[in-house]
């Protein structure tokens, strides 16, 4: 059969990882979570001093952009990838609320797209791959066979990252975590360089009332009516 390329777009905490990921383990394809990867940019910055009290240093993060080198590898256990900068894994240092509040600067910027864009059409290059982001069905893959727009309400998006991070232990403050879901929400859709938006093509998920099993099941027909 055919490998089709999958893209799944949409907002901050709408269950888009988890969604693509199961997707992917269930069909037989590649992950590529595409936040991550800006992440991992905002991460380097962060400890390269690239923030400052006048925002972010964009002629020295320009001259390092080779500097950074973002991979994946699959981790068995947790059924994902996990993802390394320079070789380090940092699949937790890139969840922290400091970098979920840096990173939306980071995304705008446009040198910063056109290196991980590239990376990414690499990545996918041949099919067989579900990526999730917020411009994979517009810019990354345009031609994409199956795309999905995600989106739940943003109370409910902040309580599911709430749930998330303290399951894993970490500080959460429902209040704190509200605000930066709405920030990064008109940050990404009235950004200059590939906004945030439903593609023409894309099939609209509200999810807010879903559960993940009929979720699951929604996206797995998607699927099959894609490859028919
Ligand atoms: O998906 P996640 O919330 O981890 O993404 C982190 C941030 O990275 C988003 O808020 C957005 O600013 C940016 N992003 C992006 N384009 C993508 C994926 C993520 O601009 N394809």
């Amino acid at each position: 059969m055919k490998k089709i390329t999958i893209a799944i777009d949409g907002h901050s905490s709408c269950g888009k990882s988890t969604m693509a990921k199961d997707l992917a383990r269930e069909v037989g394809y590649v992950y590529v979570d595409t936040g991550a990867m800006y992440r991992c940019v905002t991460l380097y910055a962060l400890r390269n001093g690239l923030f400052t009290d006048n925002g972010i240093n964009e002629d020295e993060l320009r001259r390092q952009m080779d500097n950074i080198h973002i991979t994946f590898r699959f981790n068995a256990e947790a059924g994902r990838p996990d993802t390394y900068l320079n070789g380090e894994l940092v699949e937790r240092e890139i969840r922290t609320m400091e970098v979920s509040n840096h990173v939306s600067p980071i995304a705008t910027l446009g040198f910063v797209r056109q290196a991980m864009v590239a990376q990414q059409q690499e990545m996918g290059r041949g099919g067989g791959v579900v990526m999730d982001g917020r411009d994979i069905g517009t810019v990354v893959f345009p031609h994409a066979e199956l795309k999905i727009f995600v989106t739940a309400s943003a109370e409910v998006r902040a309580q599911r990252r709430y749930d998330e991070l303290r399951q894993k232990g970490m500080e959460a403050d429902y209040a704190d975590i509200l605000k930066n879901v709405q920030e990064r929400d008109y940050i990404d859709s009235h950004r200059e360089v590939s906004p945030l938006r439903q593609a023409d093509d894309a099939l609209l998920l509200d999810n807010s009332e879903m559960t993940i099993a009929q979720q699951k099941e929604w996206l797995l027909e998607q699927f099959r009516k894609a490859t028919l």
